[in-house]
């Protein structure tokens, strides 16, 4: 009885071990890929599977941090090419900050100006406008120059 007893929990461990080998090795080959969503999955993944084999000192933790920069680089890379030089400096050198969510108003960031402060602030999924109630449809401005139409 307590023979049997030992010999499944010998091999519930071994299939943790192995779920948690699996889920690093899918993590590391993730790395060097740009794709958002499935890196989060991997993030899961292993964080589950670190959990189930109890925490062992094996590099998953560094492994974790390494995932999670990556999403926060990929995810920052859009404002990065799409700012340019700030309109009331001219300075070139900013700070992005991370999502942070803004009360009615989903996640947002914010583009901070390094020489003057100047400061934008962008949606960070304008997909998600066309669900929010606190804004109207697209309005689309009339051609024509100057701000005296
Ligand atoms: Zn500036």
């Amino acid at each position: 009885m307590f023979e049997r007893f030992r010999k499944e929990h010998a091999e519930r461990l071994a299939q943790r071990t192995e779920r948690l080998a699996a889920a690093r090795a899918t993590a590391k080959h993730l790395l060097d890929h740009d794709d958002i969503p499935q890196l989060a999955t991997a993030l899961r993944t292993l964080k589950a599977a670190w959990a189930d084999a109890q925490h062992p000192s094996d590099g998953t933790q560094q492994l974790c941090s390494q995932l999670r920069d990556r999403i926060d680089v990929l995810k920052r890379r859009p404002y990065e090419q799409a700012l340019r030089p700030c309109t009331q400096c001219g300075g070139r050198d900013f700070r992005i900050s991370d999502e942070r969510n803004l009360e009615f108003f989903g996640d947002l960031r914010l583009v901070v100006c390094e020489s003057c402060g100047l400061t934008q602030i962008f949606w960070a999924d304008l997909g998600k406008l066309d669900s929010s109630r606190y804004f109207s449809t697209t309005f689309r401005v009339p051609e024509g120059g100057g701000p005296f139409r």
